[in-house]
């Protein structure tokens, strides 16, 4: 077997000094070492190999000629443009050209005989090809396919080609593990014979005879192969970056057991029970943070499992010990949600808590810094501004992000540094309401401890979910009135606001004139607010506060209140436009209602703009809202729908994106990795690291974050 060799003589080594712009577009791609040249693999491949006739031509066909020029002229229709007529025996066509040079002319003339390749049309007058390459006929014809790479602009396919096939000849490939160690994963053998170098030098220029499908779909072996070594850099960054957790320090902080301490008094005073899940998930946290190595877990819980009750009782825990707990929450008035919450569990106890924002006055907010650094404030609840420098803790030992994938990993790591105590790190508590499907949580988020609440508080009613047409807008509206006639409230969530240049778009304000002017009472009176992300904040906290009063008995509003808003008295949710959201998205926005025991409902309403149906992508999810409430089941959707870049979050996902590996594909790659990982990092711990150091470079260092 094997691929043909592909070593080859020219080296075109780019020089240190004043560097080209093909040279400067190949670092923007990430393209500096000859390792990353060879990883870069081809998008397609051209098929050059072979001499088609025309006669055998189908429309839309890529193909290479060779045929004598017959005829030749300068059109003017519909614009000046090089004719040229080629016969090959079999057939003619015509070729045209709309940028053209007198050199052209010349090479292209009457007589001559070309190698001629392109997509060929047909049309009333016979075959043609638009802008084809055309070079002398004859010559040798090569022996494997042409690759065709990924590029951007400023680097042409021609350089690229020459500086990867460089780039593969002078790279060291040699094994990081057997290509044995592939073969139980796959039975007929050959998946698992490759070498990483085989692998590359067939995919760079696989033989005619390979079947193009299984190099398209990545099923190939020499694409396994490549796959199995992406994921397991990916695996082996990751235990890297848990080892390298375990050598850093934490505060010890372990749980009192009276009865007087904070943790025990908060749980007595809940209004509730916790439900075992809370409680499972509070005991996992409490052991984690009595460890002398920091926590790095991450929770999970669909909206509205409680995740908050569980971040105070850590916070609890934290307290008692002696030490300073933070939560940071990706928007202000979630975090100002937050604090209330908790102010109202635990000041009664006489904890001292702090609230940070970058929109708060200055001499509150000097206060607030004060006691924070003087340790007299116990928790801390804010936004980004806790990650603020100006920001010193006394003794931070507890760090709890809400909604972490909002948040970037700089912002993580910034928080992770605010503990300046004898080279210790606090216990981080990373909360979010996008249930981690199975594979991710194997391959991004692998370095992290998972706890999960799998079940919701009792006495919720399951949200029944509608999904209806634009034109039934004044259905929605009654059934808005009759919701508030029974003391309801009621959510209007639309997805932009005015003057954006999205026009189509019904927005916020228009929608907000219109439910005051449909709900209005006979003396002029309504309950319709209105939130979107242009008010001054005081204003928002003000219609929140309304909201959640019950003095606006329906809120229209734009994502802002998509995370963890909580209102238990809203029954109904509409959402405006919602083929535009993302899948998770529209759960989290209707895990703002059902928080009661009424009976909730969700109405989806879409549009469809000019277009006379929704697109593909834009009905399954609507289908799969109206399908379930079940958020893990949802995740596994959108992740379905979507892939993992858009459901990891550019933030966060960034560089360490899998670029071969599909993980709705290669489950069975992914497992193989993750039994791999740990045993080539025991037993070969070179190995390991050369492979991190091939696979990863300079961005192994990133994932550690
Ligand atoms: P999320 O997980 O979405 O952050 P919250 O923490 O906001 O959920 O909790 C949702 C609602 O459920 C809140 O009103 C909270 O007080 C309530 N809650 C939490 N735990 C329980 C429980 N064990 N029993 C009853 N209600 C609970
Ligand atoms: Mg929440």
């Amino acid at each position: 077997m094997r691929a043909p060799a592909t070593h080859s003589p020219q080296t075109a080594a780019p020089k240190p000094a004043a560097k080209s712009a093909p040279q400067k577009a190949l670092e923007k791609l990430g393209l500096v070492r000859d390792v990353d040249l060879a990883l870069h693999l081809p998008l397609r491949y051209e098929d050059e190999t072979r001499i088609l006739k025309l006669r055998d031509a189908r429309e839309g066909d890529t193909l290479q000629i060779e045929a004598r020029v017959t005829h030749q002229e300068v059109g003017y229709r519909p614009r000046r443009q090089l004719v040229v007529t080629v016969d090959d025996g079999s057939d003619t066509c015509t070729l045209r050209f709309f940028n053209f040079y007198p050199s052209m002319q010349k090479a292209l003339a009457v007589g001559q005989r070309l190698r001629i390749r392109g997509e060929i049309k047909g049309g009333f007058s016979g075959w043609t090809m638009l802008h084809p390459t055309a070079r002398p006929a004859g010559g040798e014809l090569p022996s494997a396919l042409t690759p065709v790479y990924p590029t951007v602009a400023g680097l042409p396919q021609a350089y690229l080609r020459k500086a990867v096939l460089s780039g593969l000849a002078r790279a060291e490939l040699s094994d990081t593990f057997a290509p044995g160690d592939l073969s139980p994963l796959n039975p007929q053998a050959q998946g698992g014979l490759w070498t990483l170098h085989e692998a590359l030098a067939f995919l760079h220029h696989p033989r005619p005879d390979v079947a193009i499908d299984t190099l398209m779909d990545h099923s190939h072996p020499a694409w396994q192969r490549l796959k199995a070594e992406e994921l397991l850099a990916q695996q082996l960054s990751q235990l890297q970056a848990r080892r390298a957790r375990a050598a850093l320090r934490a505060p010890v902080l372990l749980p009192d057991a009276r009865p007087t301490a904070l943790r025990q008094r908060l749980h007595a005073a809940l209004p509730f029970a916790l439900t075992g899940a809370q409680a499972r998930v509070s005991q996992e946290i409490a052991v984690d943070m009595a460890r002398h190595t920091p926590m790095h877990r991450l929770l999970q819980g669909d909206v509205g499992a409680g995740k908050t009750v569980v971040a105070a009782l850590a916070a609890a825990v934290c307290i008692d010990a002696g030490w300073q707990c933070a939560l940071m929450a990706p928007t202000e008035i979630l975090a100002e949600q937050h604090f209330r919450k908790l102010l109202g569990w635990l000041e009664p106890l006489g904890i001292t808590t702090a609230w940070l924002t970058g929109t708060q006055k200055t001499k509150e907010r000097r206060a607030m810094l004060e006691i924070i650094e003087n340790g007299q404030a116990q928790l801390v609840v804010g936004t980004h501004a806790i990650i603020q420098t100006k920001v010193h803790f006394k003794n931070l030992a507890l760090a709890v992000i809400d909604e972490q994938h909002r948040f970037g990993v700089a912002q993580r790591l910034a928080l992770r540094n605010k503990l300046q105590h004898e080279a210790m790190e606090p216990h981080l508590l990373m909360m979010t309401a996008t249930p981690i499907p199975r594979t991710l949580a194997m391959s991004y988020y692998a370095d992290l401890d998972v706890s999960t609440l799998d079940e919701l508080p009792p006495g919720r009613t399951p949200i029944v979910t509608k999904v209806l047409a634009e034109n039934r807008r004044a259905e929605v509206i009654e059934r808005i009135r009759a919701q508030v006639a029974q003391g309801r409230q009621v959510y209007w969530v639309c997805p932009l606001i005015e003057e954006s240049e999205m026009l189509d778009l019904s927005n916020a304000t228009a929608t907000h004139a219109e439910l005051a002017e449909a709900l209005q009472t006979p003396d002029g009176q309504h309950a319709v607010g209105l939130l979107h992300s242009r008010l001054p904040p005081d204003e928002k906290k003000a219609v929140m506060a309304q909201f959640v009063a019950g003095q606006i008995a329906v809120l229209v509003s734009t994502t802002v209140i998509e995370v963890g808003v909580d209102v238990p008295n809203a029954s109904l949710m509409v959402i405006e436009n919602a083929q535009r959201f993302g899948l998770s998205q529209l759960h989290q926005l209707r895990g703002r209602v059902g928080r009661g025991a009424a009976a909730s409902a969700c109405l989806l309403m879409y549009s469809t703009g000019d277009a006379p149906r929704l697109g593909e992508a834009a009905r399954e999810r609507l289908k799969a809202m109206a399908e379930t409430n079940d958020g893990f089941e949802i995740a596994r959707r959108d992740l379905e729908i979507r892939g993992p870049g858009e459901f990891l979050g550019a933030r966060q996902s960034g560089d360490q994106m899998l670029r071969f590996a599909d993980l709705a594909v290669d489950t069975a790659l992914l497992e193989w990795a993750r039994q791999e990982a740990p045993l080539l990092l025991e037993r070969h711990p070179a190995l390991a690291a050369k492979h991190v150091q091939r696979w990863l470079g300079s961005k192994a260092e990133f994932l550690k974050a």
